[in-house]
């Protein structure tokens, strides 16, 4: 990256104390200071606004902080979105379009600062957050084609001398809620189809990790995007409380745990907003006695300990059926132990940090309970600490077996470096374990044999299925979503679904008559 483009992309974070030019990626240089993006630019958050603490996960240092607005606040940012609605919903979607292939240019540019500005608030491993940035990518890619899909049906003669059409417009304003864990991706799995459509948008990112969508949204506005089009407003309760409440605001997609996805869709609907609300997830790998073992282990290990478990798509608990359990637990213990805790700057780390003090104590919470309701600890990542014996908020990789319906650490999601195996004597006692449980995001089957693999699919009552697929996140041109307390709302999110979504639908009908008057028609029309 040529040393202009990396100031002006700095220029985003605003910096405080010993007035820092940029986030600091890895190190905990001069504490930073995090504020809003309204109209185009940084906004200064008022002198008496409150903050949170901005944290290095790695080290357990401070950061810095952010800023949590108050309702002023959202109503300044949702106010620049009302402002550029209409010039921006008139705007030919084919010159929307060019504006998001030109930041999809810029983000490719600096995909390794946003990569190393995730790592710095969020602990994970340098690799594994330019992947996120990467599939975020791949939404902005799908969004570039917005003229074919905003493409509407024509009927010629629907009636007698009367043509019909259907179309999609943009909503109005819409608000993006996203969690920690992917502070990039999950924000672009919104925006870009959000805006594509028409929409301007107002984004409140997860207050421990605010500091990616500042560069995004100058990458945004160096691409072109007019001021107002893309806001941010950074904060914690108040804040969604605000937006989920806010009359300008038509439409609230949010990402995070159940409890605040039930609760953000059940307020934004009785606020009168189409709202999609992702919530948590506890995802099930089923491992069949005719599975490759090794393809099984390997897919167990990277699902369940990738960016330490905190992913709504890790495997959190595997169930062997039948005679493969002892086997499958015999090779995981021995490849658990080895999995390489470090910084997510240390190229050979596996697995960083977890996201915060609070966050690992509750993980520890959950180990702790775990063996107090009678699993077996076959790994213990309790006694891991900083591999530079410094405060990072480290958890080593854990195994559980022999776990079992009821317990805490089967039933809740933990959000932690903690693999259950769940003993199961045959397929269908696998699949009701699946099927019974509260959520219903991921689930993976391994297995050899097809007809097993279609039945699983067909039956599970979950919404995204892996067939000898740890992680099945479907690409950017079908739609992401799961079932039950995973998901509130109708819509998937991005592809067809994110359309359908950030678009009302609108048919027209019209006749040009030619001088003939048929005079009042008392009855319904029909085609006739
Ligand atoms: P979280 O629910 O704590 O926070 C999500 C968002 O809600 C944040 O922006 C946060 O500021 C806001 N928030 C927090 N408390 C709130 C409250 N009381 N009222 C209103 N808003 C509030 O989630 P998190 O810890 O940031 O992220 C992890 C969770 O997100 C996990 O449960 C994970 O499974 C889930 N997640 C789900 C998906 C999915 O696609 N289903 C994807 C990523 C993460």
């Amino acid at each position: 990256m040529d040393g202009a483009n990396r100031a002006s992309v700095a220029a985003a974070v605003p910096s405080a104390g010993k007035h820092a030019e940029t986030a600091p990626a890895g190190g905990d240089a001069s504490p930073i200071e995090v504020g809003h993006w309204i109209g185009g630019a940084v906004a200064p958050p008022r002198a008496d606004a409150r903050h949170a603490t901005l944290w290095n996960p790695a080290t357990g240092r401070e950061r810095g902080r952010v800023a949590l607005a108050d309702s002023a606040e959202v109503d300044a940012a949702v106010q620049a979105a009302v402002q550029a609605f209409a010039a921006w919903a008139s705007t030919p979607p084919v010159r929307r379009a060019r504006v998001l292939f030109r930041f999809r240019e810029l983000v490719e540019t600096h995909l390794g600062e946003l990569a190393e500005t995730i790592v710095a608030e969020h602990g994970k491993i340098l690799s594994d957050a330019k992947g996120e940035v990467q599939r975020g990518l791949e939404v902005v890619e799908f969004a570039c084609g917005i003229p074919q899909l905003l493409e509407g049906g024509f009927s010629e003669q629907a009636g007698p001398g009367i043509d019909a059409h259907s179309i999609r417009q943009p909503l109005g304003v819409c608000v993006g809620i996203t969690p920690f864990n992917f502070p990039a991706m999950v924000p672009m799995w919104m925006f870009p189809v959000a805006i594509a459509c028409g929409n301007t948008f107002v984004l409140k990112p997860s207050e421990r990790d605010p500091s990616a969508s500042l560069l995004i949204a100058q990458l945004l506005r160096r691409a072109g995007l007019p001021d107002g089009v893309f806001n941010i407003v950074q904060g914690d309760r108040e804040a969604v409380e605000a937006l989920l409440a806010h009359p300008k605001v038509a439409a609230v997609s949010f990402v995070g745990s159940t409890a605040i996805a039930r609760s953000v869709h059940e307020t934004a609907s009785r606020h009168g907003k189409r709202v999609q609300a992702l919530g948590g997830a506890k995802n099930h790998l089923v491992v069949m006695p005719d599975a490759d073992l090794d393809q099984a282990v390997d897919a167990l290990v990277g699902a369940a300990y990738g960016s330490a478990g905190e992913r709504c798509m890790a495997v959190s608990v595997a169930v062997a059926v039948g005679g493969v359990a002892d086997a499958l637990v015999a090779r995981l213990a021995e490849r658990v132990p080895r999995i390489r805790i470090g910084a997510g700057t240390d190229p050979a780390a596996e697995m960083g940090p977890l996201v915060t003090a609070a966050h690992r104590e509750r993980v520890l919470r959950y180990i702790d309970a775990g063996v107090s309701e009678g699993a077996t600890l076959v790994v213990d990542g309790r006694g891991a600490t900083a591999p530079d014996g410094g405060e990072g908020f480290f958890v080593g990789a854990t195994l559980f077996d022999r776990v079992r319906p009821g317990m805490a650490i089967y039933r809740d999601e933990i959000f932690g470096p903690v693999l259950s195996i769940v003993r199961a004597d045959s397929f269908e006692e696998a699949l009701t374990l699946v099927n019974t449980h509260e959520y219903g995001n991921g689930v993976a089957i391994y297995t050899r044999d097809g007809d097993a693999a279609r039945e699983f699919a067909t039956r599970v009552q979950v919404g995204m299925v892996g067939v000898n697929v740890p992680i099945p996140v479907p690409m950017a041109f079908h739609s992401f979503g799961g079932w039950k307390a995973s998901l509130f709302g109708d819509h998937h999110v991005y592809g067809r679904e994110g359309v359908r979504f950030y678009t009302k639908l609108k048919a027209v009908m019209q006749r040009w008559p030619t001088g003939i008057r048929a005079g009042a028609d008392f009855s319904m029309p029909t085609s006739e």
